[in-house]
C-alpha cells in the first residue's frame, strides 16, 4: 500500500472555513434577491444522461466536444455525464414534471457544474453557478427583468466595473441565413483560417466569430453581420428591450460578436464583464433559448436564462473588499473542575436556547490556557466556572474587550449577556 497522500482532482477546490464565510454570506444575499423577484428554488441531480446534454446544448460546442465529465455507470452500462451547466438538467426537470402544464414558471439553482478544462486562475474543473430560468416567457419585458436584477445585485455585492454587453442572435430563418453568408466568406479566405476555424467552418461558423485568436481578428472583422439579416419582429423585440434597459439607466454596450458557447440561445443574449480579473472577465452570462423546450422533447415554449460564475465574482467582492459580517461565536465556555464542567455543558444548553451562538471549552486545561482560547475565539464574552462557582450554582461573565468581571446567578447568565452584547 502507498503512503503517498490523496490530493483533490485538479481544478476541482476545496473550500476552507476562512472562506467558507464569504460563501455563505454571498449565498445569503443572492437568495434574498431572488425571493424579492418571485423566483422559486429547483433542485436537480448532478448526474444526467448524456444524451440530454448533447441534444440540448448542441454537439460541435466547447462543452460537449472536449469538456464534459462523461462515464459509462459498470454497473448497468448507462451513458452518465456530470453536469456542466444548470439550464439543460433545469428544463428537462420542468418538462418531466409537467411544470409548464398552467403556468409559467421563474426558477433558480445553485452549486457544482463540471468541465474539463485547463485550470487557471477564475477557470476550474468543479465550479459553482447560480442559474436563473424564466420559461414560458416571450420578453423582452421578461429580458429586461433578468438583466435588471443582476445590476440590483452587483449594487448588493459592492462590486465597481461590472459592465453589460448585449446582442441579438436573431431567428431561425435570420440565422440561417446568417450561417450560409457566413460559410461563403469564410470559405473564401480558408487560408487565413486557424484549425478550429476551419474545423467549424461548415459545422459551427457562429463560433469562429467568437475566436480569441489575434490573428483571426481581420477576418473576422470583415464578416456578415447578423443584424443586416434579423427579421423586424426580432429586432421589434431587442428595440424594446434596450428601451426599457434605458428608462431604467442601466448602461449597455451592444457587442456584434457576442455570441455564447452553447447552441441553444436565439433572440437576446448578454454578458456582464469585468476587466479586474484577467482573461477569465465573464461573471455572468446568459440569454433566450425559445427552441430549447421543443429541442429536448417539451411542447414549444419561450424561455429566458442566465448564470453566474460564483468563484469569479466572489474573487471581485474579495477585491472590493467588503466588510463581511463575522461568523464569530458570542460566548465561550470556560470551566475547571468536575461539578463545573456537568454545570459548564449545561450553562451552553441554556445560552443556545437563549439564542447566543457558543463554544464550549472541550479538551481540559487550565483556566490560563482556555482563556487564550477564547481570546482567539473572536467571542465576546466569556462564561467562567470553576467548582466555587458551580457550588454556588452561579459563573463568571467576563466581557472580551476589557471590562468588569461580573459573578451572576446561572439562571441570569443569559439575561447579562444579552446586556452586555447588544
Ligand atoms: P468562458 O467563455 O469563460 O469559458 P462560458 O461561456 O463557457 O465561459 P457559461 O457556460 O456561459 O460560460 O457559464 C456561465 C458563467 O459560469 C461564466 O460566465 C463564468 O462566470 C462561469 N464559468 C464557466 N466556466 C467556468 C469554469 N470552468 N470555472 C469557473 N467559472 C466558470
Ligand atoms: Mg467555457
Amino acid at each position: 500500500m502507498s503512503n503517498e497522500t490523496i490530493q483533490a482532482v485538479r481544478g476541482m477546490n476545496d473550500i476552507l472555513p476562512d472562506e467558507a464565510g464569504l460563501w455563505l454570506w454571498f449565498e445569503e444575499v443572492v437568495r434574498d434577491w431572488l425571493h424579492g423577484y418571485g423566483y422559486r428554488n429547483i433542485r436537480m441531480p448532478l448526474v444526467e444522461p448524456t444524451s440530454l446534454f448533447k441534444r440540448a446544448i448542441g454537439e460541435v460546442t466547447d462543452i460537449v466536444e472536449k469538456e464534459m465529465y462523461s462515464f459509462e455507470d459498470s454497473l448497468n452500462g448507462d451513458h452518465l455525464t456530470l453536469r456542466p451547466e444548470g439550464t439543460a438538467s433545469c428544463v428537462r426537470a420542468v418538462l418531466q414534471h409537467n411544470l409548464l402544464y398552467n403556468a409559467p414558471q421563474r426558477l433558480y439553482y445553485s452549486g457544482q457544474m463540471f468541465r474539463h478544462e485547463r485550470p487557471q486562475k477564475g477557470r476550474y474543473r468543479q465550479f459553482h453557478q447560480v442559474g436563473v430560468e424564466a420559461l414560458g416567457f416571450a420578453g423582452p419585458d421578461i429580458d429586461a427583468e433578468q438583466i435588471l436584477m443582476c445590476a440590483r445585485l452587483w449594487k448588493k455585492l459592492g462590486l465597481r466595473d461590472v459592465t453589460l454587453q448585449l446582442n441579438t442572435l436573431g431567428d431561425t430563418a435570420s440565422r440561417h441565413r446568417h450561417r450560409e453568408k457566413l460559410i461563403a466568406y469564410f470559405a473564401q479566405h480558408t487560408a487565413l483560417l486557424d484549425a478550429d476555424a476551419t474545423r467549424r467552418l461548415h459545422s459551427n461558423p457562429l463560433r469562429i466569430l467568437d475566436s480569441k485568436n489575434p490573428a483571426m481578428q481581420e477576418i473576422i472583422a470583415g464578416a456578415p453581420k447578423l443584424m443586416d439579416e434579423l427579421e423586424d419582429e426580432a429586432l421589434k423585440h431587442f428595440d424594446e428591450l434596450q428601451a426599457i434597459l434605458k428608462r431604467h439607466d442601466v448602461p449597455f454596450e451592444l457587442n456584434p460578436r457576442l455570441v455564447r458557447g452553447l447552441d441553444y440561445y436565439n433572440r437576446t443574449v448578454f454578458e456582464w464583464v469585468t476587466t479586474r480579473l484577467g482573461a477569465q472577465g465573464t461573471v455572468c452570462a446568459g440569454g433566450r433559448y425559445d427552441g430549447l423546450i421543443a429541442q429536448i422533447g417539451g411542447k414549444p415554449a419561450p424561455a429566458m436564462g442566465f448564470a453566474m460564475g460564483v468563484e469569479r465574482l466572489l474573487a471581485l467582492v474579495q477585491e472590493d473588499g467588503m466588510a463581511l459580517p463575522g461568523a464569530d461565536v458570542d460566548v465561550y465556555v470556560v470551566h475547571q473542575g468536575e461539578l463545573a464542567g456537568q454545570l459548564a455543558s449545561k450553562m451552553a444548553e441554556q445560552l443556545r436556547d437563549g439564542g447566543l451562538r457558543v463554544l464550549l471549552h472541550c479538551g481540559g486545561g487550565s483556566f490560563k490556557s482556555q482563556m487564550k482560547k477564547a481570546d482567539g475565539s473572536g467571542a465576546r464574552v466569556s462564561v467562567v466556572i470553576g467548582d466555587d462557582e458551580a457550588q454556588a450554582g452561579e459563573v463568571a461573565v467576563k466581557p472580551m474587550q476589557g471590562g468588569e468581571q461580573m459573578r451572576v446567578r446561572a439562571q441570569d447568565a443569559v439575561a447579562t449577556i444579552n446586556g452586555l452584547i447588544k
